[in-house]
């Protein structure tokens, strides 16, 4: 059984599988770095181990230090997204030192994690993969040649990519080897591993994924799908669910391949199935997460199910609590990403210190978030610090939900992507359910939101009233006198709190 959970995570992620384990009785044990000391995950958790080595060391890749802290306080691990968690010598060294991992086999996170494997095998379970090369490109010669095949236009990928990174589209063979050159270096950078492959550019692509559980026993159910393709550089920014694009037919065939493929590999814990899929519904695997997916709530709230409670029953051995046939979906979900981003700037990080946060509240309105007023956004880590969702019996509510909550949101002191999606919950193309992965660039009026954000008449009159205040404060201090002799310094404070609060 597990009787205590350690997440080698931080952020939202941490706070939101904490919750789970807060309903299930089950002790936490958080990991955080000098920088996180006072991160809302630190303070959540019942233990609580700093791993940086000095008041520099951000990393939270540490294998060796955080399977001790485990083995030490008799901790199951959840390695949450990103980070650890599609890391498959870290899966397996848990399975080899005797701590429970919340996740699946080592074996399978292996072969999932290079995409040509996965390509493979899912090609062998009978799933339609996006058209393209099984084996890694090696030079500029075989690339040309593999890209004539393919066909123009192509996708370079890395073969060990993640996070949207580590690929590039490539129209024709102009610029092919330029290409090529950025991609390799890229990888390497990135994923310390720098091999391509190549995908043919499925044009105007849906991105749709079908969420998985499965148990030791050979069971595996879907939990329906979610349409992901309001993205910015290949990553996403909103999901919903159902998809509005897909048809039912499609659904049903789509889930079922999924299931199947699911089963033939023997996979267990939650995981998502990735698809692109054309405008005729056509639909290939693009590839598979061996993980919790950061827009997992979007499932819950359709479903009602908790796939963080499901990974930990799962991990612990028990067989899944429900069938296929007990999985109800009712009505519709959305999630907007809240990233510390300037979406007026091309969506360029914006770290810094959160001045004001008042976070939305009320029916039908779920907020996974670790920001809180005071924190700081570091640009050491991922940019995302909440995800907004809401539910609603029906598309439309569930877009009239967001609107409301979005209203109600505030953060200042950083840039965040707040404005974009108010500006996107009122796209004709966005309401009418059919967009695609293109809809940034294609559907998307980026002068509009930079007009909008400097004639907004209430940002206007705080600007003017800001201004004014400080002006005053600036009068005040050069009249500001050393106090007299004999005056007690409350009395001088007192009277200057006093003169403040006038404005
Ligand atoms: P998903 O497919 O689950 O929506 P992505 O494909 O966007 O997610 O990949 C997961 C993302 O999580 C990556 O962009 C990665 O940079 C990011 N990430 C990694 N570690 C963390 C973390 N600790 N907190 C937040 N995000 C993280
Ligand atoms: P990552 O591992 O970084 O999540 P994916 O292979 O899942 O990478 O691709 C991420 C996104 O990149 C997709 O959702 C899609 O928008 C775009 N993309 C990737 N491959 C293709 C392709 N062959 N054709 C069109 N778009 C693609
Ligand atoms: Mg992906």
């Amino acid at each position: 059984m597990i009787k205590k959970v350690l997440v080698a995570n931080r952020g939202e992620i941490a706070m939101r599988i904490f919750r789970t384990c807060r309903v299930m009785n089950i002790p936490t044990v958080a990991i955080y770095t000098h920088v996180d000391r006072g991160a809302l995950h630190v303070r959540y958790a019942e233990e609580a181990y700093c791993i940086s080595e000095d008041e520099t060391d951000t990393s939270y890749l540490k294998p060796d230090l955080i399977l001790a802290i485990a083995r030490k306080t008799g901790a199951a691990i959840h390695p949450g997204y990103g980070f650890l968690s599609e890391n498959a010598d870290f899966a397996r060294r848990c399975e080899e030192e005797g701590v429970i991992f919340i996740g699946p086999s080592a074996d399978v996170i292996a072969k999932m994690g290079i995409k040509t494997e996965a390509r493979k095998i899912m090609k062998a379970a009978g799933v339609p993969v996006v058209p393209g090369t099984e084996e890694p490109v090696n030079n500029i010669a075989e690339v040309r040649k593999v890209a004539k095949e393919v066909g123009y236009p192509i996708m370079l990928k890395a073969l060990a990519g993640g996070g949207g990174k580590g690929m590039r589209l490539v129209r024709d063979e102009e610029g092919l080897e330029e290409a090529f050159r950025l991609s390799c270096s890229e990888a390497g950078n990135s994923f310390g591993n720098d091999a391509i492959y190549i995908e043919k550019y499925i044009e105007n692509p849906h991105h749709i994924e079908v969420q998985v559980l499965g148990d030791k026993y050979g069971n595996v159910i879907h939990l329906y799908e979610r349409e992901c393709s309001i993205q910015r550089r290949n990553q996403k920014v909103i999901e919903e669910s159902p998809s509005p694009f897909v048809k039912e037919e499609t659904r049903k065939k789509m889930l079922a391949v999924a299931v199947e493929a699911c089963k033939k590999i023997g996979y267990y814990s939650a995981g998502t199935l990735e698809f692109m899929m054309d405008k005729d519904q056509n639909f290939y695997f693009l590839e598979m997460n061996t993980r919790l997916q950061v827009e997992h709530p979007v499932t819950e709230e359709v479903t009602g199910v908790d796939l963080v409670r499901d990974m930990i029953l799962v991990a612990a051995g028990n067989p899944l609590p429900y069938k296929q046939e007990d999985v109800e979906f009712r009505g519709a979900a959305i999630e907007c990403r809240i990233y510390a981003e300037d979406p007026e700037n091309n969506f360029m990080p914006s770290p810094g210190v959160i001045k004001v946060r008042e976070a939305p509240e009320g029916r039908n309105v779920r907020l996974d978030s670790a920001a809180y007023a005071g924190f700081e956004v570091s640009l050491h880590y991922d940019p995302m610090i909440a995800k907004l969702c809401t539910w609603g019996r029906n598309r439309e509510s569930a877009i009239s939900n967001m609107a409301r909550a979005l209203r109600e949101y505030k953060i200042l002191g950083i840039k965040t992507t707040i404005p974009f999606h108010q500006r996107v919950l009122h796209n004709e193309t966005f309401l009418k359910g059919n967009y695609d992965t293109t809809f940034i660039d294609t559907k998307f009026d980026k002068e509009d939101l930079k007009r909008r954000q400097n004639n907004d008449p209430l940002v206007a009159v705080i600007a003017a009233a800001i201004k004014h205040f400080e002006q005053e404060k600036e009068a005040s201090a050069r009249m500001t006198t050393v106090p007299l002799v004999g005056e007690s310094l409350w009395k001088y404070y007192g009277k200057l709190q006093m003169t403040a609060n006038n404005y």
